[in-house]
Order: structure tokens, then C-alpha cells, then sequence
């Protein structure tokens, strides 16, 4: 398997050349040159592989589809390691609730959470982290190299990464986080790592702050070489990548209930997922290209509605720092969509120009391109069967009360944007899988609004906030965090 930029760059690689890598050369994104399409006998094989050997098992056989430069018993341990019981909390790895149960005519409507935050820092995010920090570990002592990751986080992802990359051979992690203004929780989570490969930087600032450090430090070719600096964000091919195998355990739990209670006509499930970079989502529209019977994905967004435009109108109009709002799903808070470029590569039938001119020259020079007059626009839902709706923090809150009152639940805003979204797409006789991105104890001010209580705490988070912190608080200097990368390093 070979990969290639949405922007037309197609030198070939393969899948450990752009591991390590953010953007193609060109500034486009890589992508397989075509997604492995499964036969119906491949998909009840993997079915099969599934129930009897488990998650680590049907992600082997996925990622082995587009991983052809790793020994798949390199592979296969990798996956193992990842994907285990006692650090995901159940057997599925990513199991199903049942949330509703209707009748509705014919068929019954039956609505799910697929369960993505069981993970050491409580959000989906762990799902893909957890593969790469062991893939980056494998990678890099193949090679011989050392890597320092250099972020900014406003909350799940810093986590994530650091959780994944703790203790880790030839990794570094710089993470900076505006001081002060991540959840109590959040910041109890990061700042409690001992680890000595673990550096936690709080900004006096705000996020934009330490993004933009990030970005300074990156344009600074001969110190991101010398220092050899890395990013894990999520238009990393190998996080989407992982993100794809939790699509066919959604199906194939779901499914099996459908086998038992014997639905006529099935045809395939839907998914919802709140959304903020694309990068969930997108995950699903590859696992819809490789023949999984999904009958439409849809895009949550909270307040920060470019992508509910875009499917909407066929507009896709980026917001400034201005209208970028700050709200209670914080995690989908975005002003564009990093990923949304590879879906759009893919609507105008893997035309790299289109993409290139749409993202390199219409979005920098006037702000937004318009797609409603393409021909191709209308695929989008008919051909890819994508969907949107979006969710305000008044629809948060009700959703929360109703799903506690009626299922006795407790879910969390990103969660609830989701269910909330979900709603008017169900059909008759298509379980709808409403993706559960983070638990309601990262965002417990919401939670205590909606439910006047405390959400319920995972046991082996009790008293995380009462314990020793690593962190140091440093100005919103760039010059001030690369002096902390050379005398960490030396
Ligand atoms: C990151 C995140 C999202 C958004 O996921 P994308 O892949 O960026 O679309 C949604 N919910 C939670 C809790 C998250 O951490």
C-alpha cells in the first residue's frame, strides 16, 4: 500500500515514511491511493475474528490491509500491546449501550452509545494515541532516532498524548496548556505524570497562545531538525487509521443483536458522531469506502457550526478568532476542520487540483469556498451518506436531564450534542450508534448544570487532584519554551 497528498504530491511512501510526518510537502494530507474494499465473506471472517479473538484481533486485520512495511508479527504484538482489557476496562474494548428502544411500525428504532472513552484519560482520543505512542516507540528504535512532540492542548489531546507516550523509548513530550484554564480534572490528569520523558508547560495565555508557539517553533527549520521536533495531531494517517477498526466493532455489536431478534430487510447501521476536526467522522467515511454497511454518518457540531454549513449548503466558510465561540462541548470548539480536506479529495472523485486550488488558494484568500453548484455536492449525502445537525449548550443541558432520567445514564456534552443530533435521522429498522467521545467527569461544571450533582468518578481517578504536580508555568515566549527544549535535550 502506498500513500499520497490530497494535493496531487505522489511520490511514493509508505505507511512508516509518513508516521512520523504532519502535512505532505506539499501541505495536503496523505491518504491510501485507494481504501481496501471488503467482500462479504472478508467482512464475516472479520466478524468471526472479532467475537473470538477480540479487538487487538480485528485491528490487526484492518490495519494489515494498509501496513505492508511493519513484520505482521511485529504488527500483530503492537495491536496486543495496545488494545488490552486492562487498559480499555472491558472485553469489547468499545462496548455498546442500549439507550432506546421505540417501536416504530414496521421495524423497531433502536438507538446505541458505543462506548470510545474507557481509555486512561476518558476520551476517544485514547483510542488512536494509545496504538501510535507504541507504534512511534517500535518506529523509532527501528530506526535508531529519538523524537521530542511538541503540542498545545486545550484539554483531551495533551492528555491523550502524554498517557500514550509516558515512559516511552526515545520520546520527549512538550506540552503546552493555557494556565489556568483547562477543568480541574484535566489539569489534575496531565500535571500528575512523574514520568521524566513528561514535560508539561503551562502558557500565561491562552490557547491560541500555545499554538502559536507551536507553529513558531515548527517554521524554525534548522531548530525542528536539530531537535529533532515531531507533532501527534490528528491529520496523522495513523490515528485515523486506528480510529477505523472501532466502525466495524460498532457494526458487528450491533448487528448481532439484529441477528437474534431477527429484523427483517437489515441493511446497515448508522453512526453519529460529534465532531470538531473532521478526524472522527472521517474515520467512518473510510470504513463506509472499504464496504462497510453503513447507511449514513452524521456530523454533530456543537455552536462552532462550520461543517453543519458545509453539508447544509455546500459552503465551507472557516470563522476567525472572533467567531470562533468558547463552549460547554469544548473538545469540538474549532474555527476549520484539519481533516475535513481528505473527505473533500474524496467528494470530487480524488481530484488533487480541485483540492489543491480550494484549500491552498480559495480558503487563504477569501475565506471560504462554495461547492453548492458542483455537481459533485450532491454526493455527499447520496453517494457518502453524510448528514449534519447541530447541538446549542441549552439542547446539551436538556439532553443530558432527559438521557439520565430516561435511561438513568449520565453522558457527557460531547455525548449529548450527539444524541441530541441523532434524533431526527433514525430509520426504521437501522440501529443508530451515537459515538461516545469523553466521560461526564472531564466536564463536570456542565454536568452539575444540567443534574445539580457531581458526576460519577471512575475509582482510579479518586483524589487525582490532591496529588504531587509537574508542571512549569512559563510567559507566552517562544524564544522561553525553545530555551526549555535545548536544556531538556543537552
Ligand atoms: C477531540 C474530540 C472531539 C472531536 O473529534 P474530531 O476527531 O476532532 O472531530 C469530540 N469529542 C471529544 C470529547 C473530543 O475529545
Amino acid at each position: 500500500m502506498h500513500y499520497l497528498s490530497t494535493r496531487g504530491d505522489a511520490t511514493p511512501r509508505k505507511f512508516c515514511d509518513i508516521l512520523l510526518e504532519g502535512l505532505a510537502p506539499d501541505g495536503g494530507l496523505y491518504l491510501p491511493v485507494a481504501y481496501p474494499v471488503l467482500s462479504g465473506d472478508d467482512l464475516a471472517r472479520l466478524r468471526k475474528v472479532y467475537a473470538e479473538q477480540g479487538y487487538a484481533a480485528l485491528a490487526f486485520e484492518i490495519l494489515s490491509l494498509y501496513i505492508d512495511d511493519i513484520p505482521a508479527a511485529d504488527l500483530k504484538a503492537l495491536c496486543e500491546k495496545t488494545y488490552t482489557p486492562a487498559v480499555f476496562g472491558t472485553r469489547e474494548i468499545t462496548p455498546l449501550k442500549k439507550l432506546q428502544d421505540a417501536s416504530t411500525g414496521a421495524a423497531p428504532t433502536e438507538m446505541y452509545l458505543q462506548a470510545l472513552s474507557n481509555g486512561p484519560t476518558l476520551a476517544f482520543k485514547d483510542m488512536a494515541m494509545q496504538l501510535l505512542g507504541n507504534l512511534f516507540e517500535y518506529e523509532l528504535q527501528r530506526r535508531g532516532e529519538q523524537l521530542n512532540i511538541l503540542g498545545a492542548t486545550s484539554g483531551d489531546t495533551g492528555s491523550a498524548a502524554e498517557y500514550a507516550m509516558r515512559g516511552k523509548q526515545g520520546i520527549r513530550v512538550f506540552m503546552l496548556s493555557p494556565h489556568g484554564r483547562m477543568s480541574a480534572f484535566q489539569q489534575a490528569q496531565m500535571f500528575s505524570l512523574q514520568d521524566a520523558n513528561i514535560h508539561n508547560i503551562a502558557i500565561e495565555g491562552v490557547f491560541d497562545d500555545c499554538q502559536d508557539i507551536v507553529k513558531a517553533v515548527s517554521n524554525d527549520l534548522a531548530f525542528k531538525r536539530q531537535y529533532k521536533i515531531g507533532t501527534v495531531n490528528s491529520i496523522n494517517w495513523a490515528r485515523l487509521l486506528a480510529q477505523v477498526v472501532y466502525y466495524f466493532a460498532g457494526y458487528f455489536q450491533a448487528s448481532e443483536t439484529i441477528a437474534k431478534e431477527r429484523w427483517e430487510g437489515f441493511s446497515g447501521v448508522s453512526f453519529t458522531v460529534p465532531s470538531g476536526n473532521f478526524g472522527n467522522i472521517c474515520a467512518g467515511h473510510v470504513a463506509r469506502e472499504m464496504g462497510l454497511p453503513i447507511e449514513r454518518l452524521i456530523v454533530a457540531t456543537n455552536e462552532n457550526d462550520v461543517l453543519d454549513e458545509f453539508f447544509r449548503t455546500g459552503i465551507y466558510r472557516v470563522r476567525g478568532a472572533a467567531d470562533t465561540h468558547e463552549t460547554s462541548s469544548p473538545s469540538m470548539d474549532i474555527s476549520k476542520a484539519s481533516n475535513f480536506e481528505r473527505f473533500i479529495f474524496n467528494l470530487l472523485g480524488d481530484d488533487a487540483e480541485l483540492t489543491r486550488t480550494l484549500f491552498a488558494e480559495m480558503l487563504p484568500q477569501q475565506g471560504f469556498f462554495d461547492l453548492s453548484q458542483h455537481p459533485r455536492f450532491k454526493e455527499a449525502r447520496a453517494r457518502f451518506g453524510f448528514y449534519s445537525g447541530k447541538s446549542t449548550h441549552a439542547d446539551r443541558l436538556a439532553t443530558i436531564r432527559e438521557v439520565h432520567e430516561k435511561y438513568g445514564i449520565t453522558i457527557d456534552p460531547h455525548t449529548a450534542d450527539g444524541v441530541k443530533v441523532a434524533r431526527p435521522y433514525i430509520q426504521p429498522g437501522v440501529p443508530m450508534i451515537v459515538l461516545e467521545t469523553a466521560l461526564p467527569i472531564k466536564f463536570a461544571a456542565t454536568i452539575r448544570e444540567a443534574l445539580g450533582r457531581e458526576p460519577e468518578r471512575p475509582l482510579q481517578f479518586d483524589g487525582i487532584e490532591d496529588l504531587p504536580r509537574r508542571v512549569q508555568v512559563m510567559p507566552a515566549d517562544t524564544a522561553a519554551v525553545k530555551q526549555l527544549i535545548v536544556e531538556t535535550c543537552a
